[in-house]
């Protein structure tokens, strides 16, 4: 029984896949909010890098070309394991076949890197010197340094001050790989200013943090923010996951009925399902697609579909999508990568037209998902990936109560080895859910 599926190097995909180019109805266009006309190229890269912008807005290009130096660093970690989960099979006692796309075990722990390296090696080429971003959990601050490190960029990361406090091993990482971590808010912007004179000891959030990245990317020469989830063309750098994935597959002889992520801002959902999903697009292959989000934060089940701040301080452009609206406060979930108001453009049109469905998970369901995961494959799952868990034992007991031997792919999207607090927390019984009072 062949358990872990791998891809010689000379398999490892060399293009991205664009899902906008063939999808049959089009993301509606994000709009500047002070002429509400759609945005451009040039709108888009007075914050991003330039590729970034293009890619962003790309509805034409279905396949785009990692560049080689990127490819390059794919190779430290790439492909990553597909295994085919059965141990926890047994123990569900599930005719299912169930299968995880292990992105959790390049050294940054993480699918995040996926898309950190391409942002930083596009900033090198266009002659950028310096990164900024915001980072909430911690693990896109972490991959953001490491990729910054290795195109010889500055990277400063504004970290919600609150858990900067509560998990200060997230920000050792940050050091670690060269980066500034500034506690947000703070003293070094002018938004940073107007908030601690109003008042002293505001806790941080990931608004004011977004608010300082942003405007220091865009006072400062040379300096350009990154995004690590939400946006399209962080998406189109995660599809390496599913593109690789869909090989592996192939390598074990099986394609999956059904296809499982976590659910954000969407990059790690849409980099493992759009590959496949272009089947059902192109082929009228019948493909179930589930987003998983925490039933705290469940835009995608929840949400309205309208134009939306990406951010809580609204500089960003007001983008088409799922939302709780950019004021919403998420309950303190230990899931920090899913407390996000909002949907990515892209999947919520694909929501909307019924290729895909979400589901909202409790908090304690996903910790006893993780803790029977942990005990039978031997990975503890982080708390975000812990929902696509949950999600794909619910699939898997029903097919043992209809006795349907489906195909179930997951993906794994970080392990949880410095989220052992809320592990603690569970163990000592001292989790709760919190359910969303729209
Ligand atoms: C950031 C993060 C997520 C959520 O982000 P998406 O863009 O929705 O993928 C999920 N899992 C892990 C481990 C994360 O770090």
């Amino acid at each position: 029984m062949t358990k872990r599926f791998f891809l010689p190097e000379s398999e490892l995909p060399r293009q991205w896949y664009n899902i906008q180019a063939d999808m049959l109805t089009k993301p509606l266009p994000p709009l500047n909010p002070a002429t509400r006309e759609p945005v451009t190229v040039d709108d888009l890269s007075q914050i991003f890098a330039r590729e970034c912008a293009k890619q962003e807005l790309d509805q034409e290009h279905a396949w785009i070309d990692i560049p080689e130096p990127v490819y390059e660093m794919y190779k430290y970690y790439r492909s990553t394991p597909l295994v085919r989960a059965y141990a926890l099979e047994q123990l569900l006692d599930t005719p299912a076949h169930i299968y995880f796309k292990n992105e959790s075990v390049n050294p940054l722990g993480s699918h995040k890197v996926n898309s950190a390296l391409p942002q930083c090696y596009y900033c090198k080429q266009e002659g950028v010197t310096n990164v900024t971003t915001e980072t909430g959990a911690g693990q896109w601050g972490a991959a953001l340094s490491y990729a910054a490190k290795i195109y010889g960029l500055e990277c400063a990361v504004y970290q919600v001050k609150i858990s900067m406090q509560q998990k200060p091993y997230r920000s050792s990482i940050m050091r670690t790989f060269g980066a500034t971590v500034i506690g947000s808010p703070s003293m070094s912007t002018r938004a940073g200013k107007d908030i601690i004179t109003r008042e002293p000891n505001h806790p941080g959030s990931l608004g004011t943090a977004i608010s300082e990245a942003i405007e220091l990317a865009t006072t400062t020469p040379h300096c350009k923010y990154a995004l690590g989830s939400v946006l399209n063309h962080v998406a189109l750098h995660q599809s390496i996951i599913g593109l690789e994935a869909e090989k592996q597959m192939e390598l074990a002889g099986e394609y999956p009925d059904i296809v499982i992520a976590c659910f954000g801002g969407g990059s790690n959902f849409g980099g493992l399902a759009f590959p496949f999903m272009r089947h059902t697009i192109l082929e009228g292959r019948k493909t179930q697609f589930i987003a998983a989000e925490p039933d705290s934060c469940p835009k995608l089940t929840r949400g309205e579909f309208r134009y939306d701040f990406g951010d809580s301080a609204g500089y960003t452009p007001l983008l088409p999508m799922f939302t709780l609206g950019h004021e919403f406060k998420p309950a303190n979930i230990h899931a920090g990568g899913l407390r996000y108001h909002g949907a990515g453009v892209i999947v919520s049109q694909l929501l909307k037209d019924g290729y895909m469905q979400g589901v909202d998970i409790p908090q304690l369901e996903t910790f006893e998902a993780a803790t029977l995961f942990a005990r039978t494959e031997g990975i503890i799952p982080a708390p975000e990936s812990a929902h696509a868990i949950a999600a794909a034992i619910r699939e898997a007991k029903r097919c043992k109560e209809s006795g349907e031997q489906k195909t179930i792919l997951f993906n794994l999207s970080g392990h949880g080895l410095i989220d052992m607090s809320a592990y603690d927390q569970y163990n000592n019984g001292e989790l709760v859910n919190y359910s969303y009072q729209g």
